[in-house]
């Protein structure tokens, strides 16, 4: 197994970065700590490594890591799992006895957050029994993991309505939607170049509205895998260059790729994911230490960063309405189905009389053109696999907590929100606990608020209101 080159050297490294930790501040030292905790789990995990997805902080490894690492090579997983999971412990403990002036509180609250997520995924794939809303809560940093209610499913399957007569789709049926979908099939070289040009744009769109400069290089490389996903994006642990892993499925479960798919995907990967990475990779080494460089599928940040991705279209301005009809679709119906399994998958993870058939019977239900074999897919992916069991949720949390919140911000509202959350990393309550601040001025809040939306607001900052009492 080779040495990845995750630990390539970067000449703007903080001298903190380089040198001993312990003439640091103890939050520092901490956040240095916990990405060499990370970094030398990465490694061990071999070839089906999955704990860190983008690699924004590129720093040198020390050479504890090193020496660390080469011991660790050639032991069982099960035992190098327990030396992590010892070590994320000691970290999590000392994270949460820190005491930080109030302008470094946030940023320790995320990482406890983060660092108890690793935890609760390590325990998982060494096998622990964990119940499995516990495993939910805790990798997610959601205090208590609630169902989207039927308001906002009946809201969204209204969205999805207009939009697909809009674009004379006709998803009655399986069979209906599956030939729309077959008869506006794109070659892999055009969906190649439309999607390539559809992330660019929206990329460009985005920092517009924001105020950014400059643009990251970024490829589009085609790959053909079994996963629910049409895009992946993360970085070239060689290179640190931005990847798009554009999935063309296989013959298990096939993609098929329209124009109108490219253009939501642009806005998803360019507008949210490649944007807000590469503002994150300017600001490591400056305002933020390299451990906030180093993102988790498994953590609890999915939940803003997916939660963005598949809303993205409805925060920035004009962005929605420069979609072709069946790029609305296909925005609509993507934030539909994330509301849908998301509430299956908390059902199906927490009820034992929640069966596999009751959860087709409920998605099929909303949603009547989902093939079953991706239900079926679905169901084994949120039970079975560690990772998916909890980051597939956050699909579901992120798209429910931005619909409310388009529902009631303001064009200014929405800028401030974005701007902010692309200035560090957030775990929900601490976007909720924005949200509410922004909302004390007028100026950012819609001239006609939906009263649905404001009323699922206020249950969930009264939600986490009632946590951080509890917790006091
Ligand atoms: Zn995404």
């Amino acid at each position: 197994m080779a040495m990845p080159e995750i630990f390539r050297t970067r000449q703007n490294v903080l001298p903190w970065e380089s040198d001993g930790i312990r003439v640091l501040p103890p939050d520092l030292a901490l956040y240095h700590e916990a990405s060499s905790i990370l970094k030398v789990w990465y490694v061990i995990q071999g070839n089906d490594r999955d704990v860190i997805d983008f690699d924004l902080a590129g720093i040198t490894s020390s050479k504890e890591v090193m020496i660390l690492t080469q011991a660790l090579r050639n032991e069982p997983y099960k035992y190098q799992k327990t030396v992590i999971i010892d070590a994320l412990t000691e970290l999590h403990d000392a994270a949460l006895d820190l005491s930080v002036p109030e302008k470094d509180r946030h940023n320790l609250d995320f990482a406890c957050a983060q660092i108890n997520a690793s935890l609760w995924y390590a325990r998982k794939l060494r096998g622990d029994d964990l119940d499995n809303l516990d495993y939910i809560r805790n990798s997610q940093g959601v205090e208590e993991p609630k169902e989207v209610s039927p308001e906002i499913i009946d809201y969204q399957i209204g969205q999805v309505e207009k939009a697909r007569s809009e674009a004379g789709i006709t998803t009655d049926t399986i069979v209906d939607f599956q030939d729309w979908r077959k008869i506006h099939e794109i070659d892999q070289e055009e969906a190649q170049k439309e999607l390539t040009d559809a992330i660019t744009s929206a990329f460009e769109k985005r920092s517009k509205f924001l105020g950014y400069k400059g643009a990251p290089p970024f490829g589009v490389k085609p790959v053909y895998v079994n996963a629910y996903y049409y895009v992946w994006i993360d970085t070239d642990k060689k290179t640190g260059s931005f990847t798009m892993q554009q999935n063309f499925g296989d013959i298990e479960r096939p993609k098929v790729w329209t124009s109108g798919k490219t253009e939501e995907l642009g806005w998803h990967e360019g507008g949210q994911h490649l944007s807000r990475m590469a503002r994150r990779q300017q600001l490591i080494g400056r305002e933020l230490p390299a451990f906030f460089g180093l993102t988790t599928v498994h953590g609890p940040e999915q939940i803003i960063e997916e939660g963005l991705g598949q809303t993205i279209t409805l925060l920035v301005p004009g962005a929605y309405d420069s979609l072709s009809p069946e790029g609305k679709f296909h925005v609509q119906n993507t934030i539909l189905r994330s509301l849908v399994y998301g509430n299956a998958h908390l059902r199906i993870n927490t009820d034992p009389d929640f069966s596999k058939g009751d959860f087709i019977k409920y998605v099929t239900k909303h949603l009547p053109w989902e093939p079953i074999d991706e239900i079926e897919e679905q169901i084994i992916e949120r039970t079975k696999n560690p990772l998916k069991q909890a980051y597939l949720w956050a699909y579901a949390e992120g798209a429910k907590v931005f619909l409310v919140l388009n529902n009631i911000l303001s064009v200014r509202g929405a800028k401030a929100l974005l701007k902010e959350l692309d200035s560090k990393p957030f775990i929900s309550s601490q976007l909720l606990s924005l949200a509410n601040r922004l909302m004390k001025d007028r100026k950012n809040v819609r001239a006609q608020m939906s009263p649905w939306a404001y009323s699922e607001f206020d249950s969930m900052i009264k939600n986490i209101e009632s946590n951080q009492l509890h917790n006091v």
